[in-house]
């Protein structure tokens, strides 16, 4: 798929081209590998309701069943408190650690160039904590799968 390779440069969004649910499994392999837990009690999201949806993210909020705190999937990460999309975040972190410009990620990701500059420097003080279960190096082939799977949906 040739397209992939050259996405950023076409002038469209690139966000577009990630389903939010591909981008929300990304990120919960990323954060949570051993899966989503209260931050506070550490009880499964199993035992967590789903609170309400928020706004601009459109991410759940659960509800804790054991200790009722309220927590998402940003909750103790670096996207904390943030309102960035699933599909921004996860292109925020390869393009991070791409190394790509914080003026080009703004303007392709459709953020505020300050957010990217505060972001950046977190992502890389929390790199060595951010280890994912898929290895960094396979991101590429494993975006360009994330790709092609949301263009077969279509
Ligand atoms: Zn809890």
């Amino acid at each position: 798929m040739e397209l992939s390779h050259h996405y950023s440069h076409r002038g469209f969004p690139i966000t577009n081209l990630l389903s939010p649910e591909q981008s929300e499994q990304w990120l919960l392999g990323h954060f949570h590998p051993e899966g989503l837990k209260c931050p506070w009690c550490k009880s499964t999201v199993e035992r967590a309701n789903v609170f309400r949806v928020t706004r601009k993210s459109e991410l759940k909020v659960y509800r804790c069943k054991d200790c009722q705190s309220i927590y998402n999937l940003y909750t103790g990460t670096v996207f904390e408190q943030r309102q960035l999309r699933p599909q921004q975040a996860v292109l925020l972190i390869r393009g991070v650690l791409k190394g790509e410009p914080s003026d080009v990620l703004a303007r392709e990701l459709e953020l505020n160039y300050v957010t990217v500059l505060q972001l950046r420097r977190k992502i890389q003080e929390n790199a060595e904590l951010l280890q994912s279960e898929e290895p960094l190096p396979d991101f590429e082939a494993e975006s360009d799968e994330m790709f092609q799977n949301s263009g077969e949906k279509r």
